[in-house]
C-alpha cells in the first residue's frame, strides 16, 4: 500500500561519508595491483569497454579513476591508448554498489548486502542463467509503508518487504540469475527475527537518497530499473515488486499479485507466481484452500517499468493470520522459495 510518512531525520549523510571512505579505501587498495589493459579501438566508449569486457556500469568510477590521465575530452577514449581494466572484485565492496551480481559467477561468492550469515552464496544451478530481475521491494528511507502492530512490535512494511526480497535476490543468485536489487539497505542483511526494527537508511540504485515526495521516489525506482533495462537489452528481464497490503484487521487476504493491463508478459508471469503458490499451498496445506489473485492494477511503477512486472502483496499487515506470514522467519523463507520457482517456470516458458 502506498503511504507517505514524513520523517523527521535522514540517516543519508552518514552513508554517503561511509561510501566514500570505502571509494577511497578501493582506491588506494588497488593502485598497488597489476590490471588487465585493453587497447582503445574506433568507436569505443567506456560503458562500451566495460560491458564487452564483463563488467557492469558500477566500474564507470573505478575506470576513470585508474584513467584520468588518459581520456580525451568529455571521457572520451582515444584510438590505440592503452586503459587499465578495474580488478573485478570477489567481494562486493560494503555500503557501495553492492547490489550487481555479474552473471558469470564462480560457484561461490560473497556479497555483503546479505548480511553476514547469508552472505556466502555457492551456485545450486544453471537454471536461471542468462535471465534478469529487477528485485523492488516497496517503500524504504523515510517512508516505511503500511504499519501494523503486532505484541506491542510496529511492524513497518518496508522492512518486511525487503527481508523476502533480499531471501528472493539470493535464492535466484543461487540459480544463476542476475539480480538487481533496486531498493538496497546498505547494512540490514537477511535478518532471522520476528520483529524486525524499522530504520531509514534505504537508498534507491545504486545509491541514491530517497526522496520524501512519494511521486519522485516511484520515479525514482523506475527510472533505475529503466536504465538498467537499456543495458540489457535482447536479454530475459523481469521486475518484482514485493508489497505487504494495509486493510482492516479482520481481513485475511492470500498473496495477491498485479500486473499492468497493457503487459501480456506480466500477466502470464503473476498467473505463473499465483499457480507456483496454489501448487505449494495444496502439497503443504492441503485443507486450505488458496484464495490469491491476479489482477490489472493501476500501479505507477508497473505502469512505468520496461520490463514486465508483477506487483506482489504479501498479505494484510493488521491482520494476526497474515502477520505470521511475514513475521515467522520461516514463512518468509519459504514465500521468497515459491517466488523463485515460480519465477523460474517463467523464465523456462519464455526460452521454450
Ligand atoms: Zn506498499
Amino acid at each position: 500500500m502506498y503511504t507517505f510518512v514524513k520523517a523527521a531525520y535522514s540517516n543519508t549523510n552518514i552513508y554517503k561519508i561511509a561510501v566514500s571512505v570505502v571509494i577511497i579505501f578501493l582506491c588506494l587498495h588497488l593502485s598497488a595491483q597489476d590490471y588487465p589493459t585493453i587497447k582503445a579501438k574506433e568507436g569505443d566508449g567506456i560503458y562500451s569497454v566495460l560491458k564487452r569486457n564483463g563488467y557492469t556500469p558500477d566500474y564507470l568510477e573505478q575506470f576513470m579513476e585508474l584513467n584520468k590521465s588518459k581520456l580525451g575530452k568529455n571521457n572520451s577514449m582515444i584510438i590505440g591508448r592503452v586503459y587499465r581494466l578495474p580488478l573485478l572484485v570477489e567481494k562486493s565492496p560494503e555500503g557501495n554498489n553492492p547490489t550487481v551480481i555479474p552473471e558469470s559467477i564462480p560457484k561461490k561468492k560473497v556479497y555483503e548486502i546479505f548480511g553476514r550469515k547469508y552472505r556466502e552464496i555457492t551456485q545450486k544451478s544453471g537454471e536461471l542463467t542468462g535471465a534478469i530481475f529487477y528485485l523492488m521491494s516497496g517503500h524504504g528511507g523515510p517512508d516505511p509503508g503500511a504499519m501494523g502492530v503486532l505484541s506491542g512490535h510496529v511492524l513497518c512494511e518496508d522492512e518486511y518487504a525487503y527481508d523476502v526480497t533480499l531471501r528472493l535476490a539470493r535464492n535466484l543468485i543461487e540459480r544463476g540469475a542476475t539480480v538487481y536489487m533496486i531498493i538496497i539497505d546498505p547494512n540490514d542483511g537477511i535478518r532471522d527475527e520476528q520483529f524486525l526494527s524499522p530504520d531509514k537508511d534505504e537508498v534507491c540504485y545504486p545509491h541514491g537518497e530517497i526522496s520524501f515526495s512519494q511521486l519522485a521516489r516511484l520515479r525514482q525506482s523506475t527510472n533505475a530499473v529503466n536504465e538498467l533495462y537499456a543495458l540489457n537489452k535482447g536479454k530475459y528481464q523481469r521486475l518484482v515488486v514485493i508489497h505487504v497490503d494495509s486493510r482492516s484487521k479482520k481481513e485475511n487476504i492470500d498473496v495477491f499479485f498485479y500486473h499492468d493491463k497493457r503487459s501480456n508478459s506480466g500477466k502470464i508471469l503473476a498467473t505463473m507466481l499465483m499457480q507456483t503458490f496454489g501448487q505449494k499451498y495444496s502439497v503443504h496445506q492441503p485443507n486450505r484452500g488458496y484464495g490469491g489473485s491476479v489482477s490489472e492494477r493501476n500501479l505507477y511503477v508497473i505502469k512505468n517499468s520496461y520490463p514486465p512486472a508483477v506487483f506482489i502483496e504479501l498479505g494484510n499487515i493488521n491482520h494476526f493470520r497474515d502477520q505470521q506470514r511475514f513475521i515467522i522467519p520461516d514463512n518468509r523463507q519459504a514465500v521468497s522459495n515459491w517466488l523463485r520457482d515460480g519465477l523460474i517456470e517463467d523464465y523456462k516458458k519464455s526460452i521454450q
